[in-house]
């Protein structure tokens, strides 16, 4: 029994290096964090550590604003090598002004293709980009078109629910994160630190 756990192991681990041998290219990833499940903009911002860590500058573009006093906001404006802007000033999810979120969205978008132009970022998040496609505030092909043109080792990750094929189609990687079950769902607020 033993041999034959031990046999399988080592052939698991003979797959799991040829695919580590065969990933030998270096450049950067389109991410995308979809789905109605949490944590799509929380893991993005553990690759903005995650970069930082590695000496690498940042943009954070977020295209909704939910609120102003975010634990993520006030953590990462204070670092030297994060350019943090919340683009989307004017939307809330009562807003009723189409116009002036699509205003919004745009002025964030504007910021956000300089970004895209610039070698000396590692690494660019647009949080919440998604919405801007859901609602059409955005044109779709034009930003996948600065997505393509970007800095050959530049990172990005777009989050947002319900993001659409032809942007999952152009990422490289694509996490649909699944709603099993949500703390808010039974009357647990959210909670500073933990969702905001
Ligand atoms: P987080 O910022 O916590 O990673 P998210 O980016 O995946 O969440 P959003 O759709 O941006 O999710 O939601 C923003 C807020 O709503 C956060 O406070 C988050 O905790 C909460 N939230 C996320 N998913 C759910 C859900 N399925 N049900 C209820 N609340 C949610
Ligand atoms: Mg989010």
């Amino acid at each position: 029994m033993a041999t034959s756990h031990e046999e399988r192991m080592q052939k698991k681990k003979a797959v799991v290096d040829s695919h580590i041998a065969a990933a030998q290219e270096e450049r950067g990833v389109l991410l995308v964090n979809t789905g109605n499940g949490k944590g799509k903009s929380s893991a993005a911002f553990g690759v903005v550590a995650r970069a930082l860590g590695h000496g690498q500058q940042v943009a954070v573009v977020q295209f909704v604003k939910g609120r102003s006093d975010t634990g993520e906001e006030a953590f990462f404006r204070n670092q030297p090598k994060v350019h943090w802007h919340v683009g989307g000033e004017g939307f809330t999810w009562e807003t009723q002004d189409k116009e002036r979120d699509a205003k919004a969205a745009q002025a964030a978008w504007e910021i956000a293709r300089g970004y895209l132009a610039d070698p000396a970022i590692g690494l660019v998040v647009l949080d919440e980009m998604t919405y801007a496609f859901k609602y059409g505030w955005l044109e779709l092909d034009n930003v996948l078109a600065s997505l393509r043109m970007r800095p050959a080792m530049q990172h990005v990750i777009i989050t947002g629910r319900a993001a659409p094929d032809a942007l999952r189609d152009a990422a490289d990687t694509v996490s649909d994160v699944g709603n099993e079950k949500h703390a808010f769902a039974a009357g647990v607020k959210a909670m500073p630190g933990l969702d905001w």
